[in-house]
């Protein structure tokens, strides 16, 4: 029978094959009661399971596939910090001593009841974390029951298999690497679960949130995944299959051809340079951005460094990551965004509680707040430059008392490194991000005191539009093509020209290639995105023209009508 399941699309691309089911049932974990003087040997039972998983955690990290996804080793440390938390080592232990009970029973019985609290935290990204910490209790539990590791995948039945997953944890993902699987589809996993960051990474069409995938699909079952609509159909009839493989086909054939844009120069057909930067997160991910040719780093969101751990990274080891980015990318320019916690990214140390955090204390608001944290990170980017091309950039500034106070604190942390003397590039430009309507609109005075401006058009668009960006029941409202949203990137653009600053975009609509004519039509030469989508938009870039695309351009955003703003989208795109 036929039937298709619908979830959230992570990772583009239409794969077809067979379903292989991946059995990570949960275990059930016996129960049975013990003797008093048979619970010494049960705990040590139970450090020596805790202990052969770290080891085997540890054992991952220290040899990291190559090709492995660049996240693997932050999510591994995710891993380890969880089974380090006394909350799953030792607390079982006391359990086991209070129940007089079995090492399995007491481990079940804590990880329960710490879901629990995880399932009550209000933040998503924290309480995501519930999956994490049910992964590494299950392979504790599995050392206990006899049953180390991963059920192994079988190789005679790849090629074109589909793995097809309650849920994947990180470490699995190696696995799944190493195996040649054309796809994979889960039931669980929202857009910020760690997993779907990786899926992201791997490239191979992917569909996530299915709830109940696992449970309907057979072994053996044919199946297409699209990755583009997030739709999984199974058991499809010939026709359906047939405009599959076209589909697939045509997708293939697209991206091949696409790798022969790698290194041709990136300019439109009457001659206008176009810069296309990477954004990355962590300092590993500019292997990725070097192998798509990115003419340089437009947005590392150093905040990545501060989020999984319960301390703060020291200055000298922020210096390190910002000064591996800089030395690897050669010359290339590497614009470092300053600490934008707050909001969806919420970090261990801050206690405080928004009342509505997307509009409370994030990013530079809460730099000014902690001015010691501002400056550690600030000496760290300006040592830095000392090996490279570095820029920093200022995130979510909305007056220009914000950015006067930024200023006089870098200045600050300028004047201690003359002092203590170290090297650093006196001339490090200082940049801006515009990402609320109010700095749109003052972007002028920013440019005066700046020496360059981003658009965060991700932001921009949630507080031009109020529309919560983590929120999915107003997603369909989330519309880049607005006319406001459009002529706030407009005015910022216009000022960057009269003033002679470069504007650049780093927000999602840079990497989306429906978009590229309509900006670079707008005057935007300078786009920062996910390395995986610099050549769809170089390919959009060299069959353009600006000399058409600024008529074209200038009729759409007078269009106003939604209607129309989509009627001259695709006339655009022609
Ligand atoms: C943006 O807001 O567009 C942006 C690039 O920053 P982030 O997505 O990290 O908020
Ligand atoms: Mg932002």
């Amino acid at each position: 029978m036929t039937f298709s399941l619908h979830g959230i699309a992570v990772s583009s691309g239409y794969a077809i094959g067979r379903a292989q089911l991946y059995s990570q049932d949960r275990l059930e974990a016996p129960h049975y009661l013990l003797r008093p003087e048979h619970l010494d040997a049960e705990v040590a039972r139970f450090t020596a399971a805790v202990e052969a998983v770290r080891a085997e955690m540890l054992e991952l990290r220290e040899h990291i596939p190559e090709g492995a996804p660049v996240e693997l080793s932050a999510f591994l440390n995710v891993h380890i910090l969880i089974l380090n938390d006394s909350m799953l080592s030792d607390a079982p232990k006391q359990r086991i001593r209070a129940d007089r009970c079995n090492a399995e029973w007491a481990l079940s019985q804590q990880t329960e009841a710490l879901i629990v609290q995880f399932e009550s935290i209000e933040d998503d990204y924290l309480r995501e974390r519930r999956n994490d910490v049910r992964q590494v209790a299950d392979k504790v539990l599995k050392e206990l029951m006899g049953h180390p590791g991963h059920a192994p995948l079988k190789p005679a039945e790849e090629g074109d298999s589909i793995l097809v997953a309650h849920d994947l944890s990180p470490s699995d993902m190696v696995l799944f690497k190493r195996h040649d699987f054309a796809g994979f589809i889960t039931d669980l996993g929202g857009t910020t679960s760690h997993t779907a960051i990786l899926a992201r990474s791997l490239s191979l069409p992917s569909v996530m949130a299915l709830h109940s995938a696992r449970a309907l699909i057979q072994e053996g079952d044919w199946l297409i995944v699209d990755g583009v609509a997030g739709v999984v159909i199974v058991n499809p009839d010939a026709g359906i299959l047939d405009e599959y493989r076209l589909r697939r086909n045509q997708w293939h054939l697209e991206q091949k051809k696409l790798r022969r844009l790698k290194t041709s120069p990136s300019a439109t057909l009457d001659g206008l340079e176009v810069e296309l930067q990477a954004n990355i997160d962590l300092p590993n991910d500019v292997g990725q951005a070097l192998g798509e040719n990115a003419s340089g780093i437009g947005l590392f969101r150093s905040e990545f460094l501060f989020l999984n751990r319960d301390d703060l990274p020291s200055e000298e080891e922020q210096f390190e990551a910002y000064r591996h980015v800089a030395r690897e990318m050669v010359g290339r320019c590497v614009v470092i965004r300053t600490l934008d916690v707050g909001a969806d990214k919420s970090v261990r140390w801050l206690h405080e509680k928004s009342v509505n955090p997307a509009l409370g204390r994030r990013a530079i608001r809460l730099c000014l707040a902690e001015p010691q944290i501002f400056i550690s990170q600030i000496r760290a980017l300006l040592r830095a430059s000392h090996y490279g091309q570095i820029k920093i950039l200022l995130p979510m500034l909305s007056s220009l008392t914000e950015l006067d106070q930024a200023l006089a604190l870098i200045g600050a942390a300028r004047g201690m490194l003359r002092v203590e003397g170290i090297p650093f590039d006196e001339e490090t430009p200082i940049g801006g991000m515009i990402e609320v309507p109010a700095a749109a609109l003052s972007a002028e005075w920013f440019a005066k005191k700046l020496d360059f401006l981003s658009i965060g058009t991700n932001d921009l668009i949630q507080y031009t539009l109020a529309i919560d960006r983590t929120d999915d029941t107003v997603a369909h409202l989330y519309d880049p093509l607005h006319p406001s949203v459009l002529a706030l990137i407009s005015h910022t653009l216009m000022v960057g020209r009269k003033l002679g600053k470069p504007v650049s975009v780093c927000g999602e609509m840079a990497g989306d290639p429906r978009l590229t004519r309509l900006l670079l039509g707008m005057g935007l030469t300078r786009f920062s995105m996910h390395p995986a989508h610099i050549l769809t938009v170089k390919q959009q870039v060299l069959r353009s023209h600006i000399g058409e695309l600024a008529p074209q351009a200038r009729k759409l955003l007078r269009a106003g009508r939604p209607d129309r703003i989509q009627e001259y989208l695709e006339q655009i795109n022609r």
